[in-house]
């Protein structure tokens, strides 16, 4: 079943073309990683699909689930069924965490006409999350990601996640910064929530992520296109000759 279809999209910052008619196709069960060098378009590839007020489509559909993504809000994205981790704001003193998930969760629910949690309920329902993905409780009082450390708002990533359930996860890695403790995290949490319902695409610049989570299908963008696909070995072969290689390697094959 295919969960999201991208095509052809173009898309525009500031006036200038970034992306330049990027084609995915992914389906239910499925893991895919976008790599590519800095200044490729992933991001904008990422911010396009969550809606980001700056970033203009030109041409080009997308479509989750048979819907078109682009007609909808950012926030009616989420309700969707998308998880964006970076549409969630990064720093909102004096909201506790656990009120912040609880209302993520809670707006979820009332799409999906599904039942709401109070705060109670809510607690109990998320420190049994939190004890199957191995994580402490701790920072559930903090106020959200404000002083949290780069593992810390990984794994509060990944707990967005496993609470709202998805059908489509994109996940930006920019922070080339992450330690090995957050690589483990994301990657733990990633292969648990996987399942043959829901379908995640992983960005990222850096091979290693990917010694932690095994993708079916690794696409390197270029220029604002995908120039490849090809199965998890590509990453490997990235890491061992580099992007370049893929220039001469086209080159050998003719
Ligand atoms: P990646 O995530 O692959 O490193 P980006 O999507 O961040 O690549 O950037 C792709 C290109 O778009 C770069 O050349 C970058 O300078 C440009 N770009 C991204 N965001 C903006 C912006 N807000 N204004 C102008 N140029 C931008
Ligand atoms: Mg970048
Ligand atoms: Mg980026």
């Amino acid at each position: 079943k295919v969960i999201l279809e991208v095509r052809d999209l173009h898309a525009t910052v500031n006036g200038s073309e970034i992306l330049k008619g990027v084609n995915i196709t992914v389906k239910s069960g499925e893991i895919h990683a976008i790599m590519g060098l800095n200044g490729s378009g992933k991001s904008t590839f990422s911010k396009v699909l969550a809606g980001h007020p700056s970033y203009e489509v030109t041409r080009g559909e997308v479509l989750f689930e048979n819907q078109d993504l682009l007609a909808l809000a950012p926030e009616e994205r989420a309700r969707a069924g998308v998880f964006l981790a970076f549409q969630y704001p990064v720093e909102i003193p004096g909201v506790a965490n656990n009120q912040f998930l609880r209302l993520a969760y809670n707006t979820v629910q009332e799409q999906r006409g599904e039942e709401e949690l109070d705060p109670l309920e809510f607690d109990d329902f998320v420190r049994e999350k939190m004890k199957s993905l191995k994580m402490n409780p701790d920072f559930l009082d903090r106020s959200v990601n404000e002083g949290f450390s780069g593992g810390e708002k990984k794994r509060n990533e990944i707990l967005q996640m496993a609470l709202l359930e998805p059908r489509l996860a994109l996940l930006d890695e920019t922070d080339s910064g992450l330690d090995i403790d957050a690589l483990r995290v994301v990657a733990s949490g990633v292969n648990q929530l996987a399942n043959k319902d829901n379908a995640l695409v992983l960005i990222t610049h850096y091979q290693r992520l990917l010694d932690y989570i095994v993708p079916d299908f690794v696409h390197v963008m270029e220029a604002g296109r995908i120039i490849k696909t090809s199965g998890k070995e590509l990453a490997k072969a990235l890491e061992t000759h580099g992007y370049d290689w893929l220039h001469s390697a086209e080159q050998t094959a003719g």
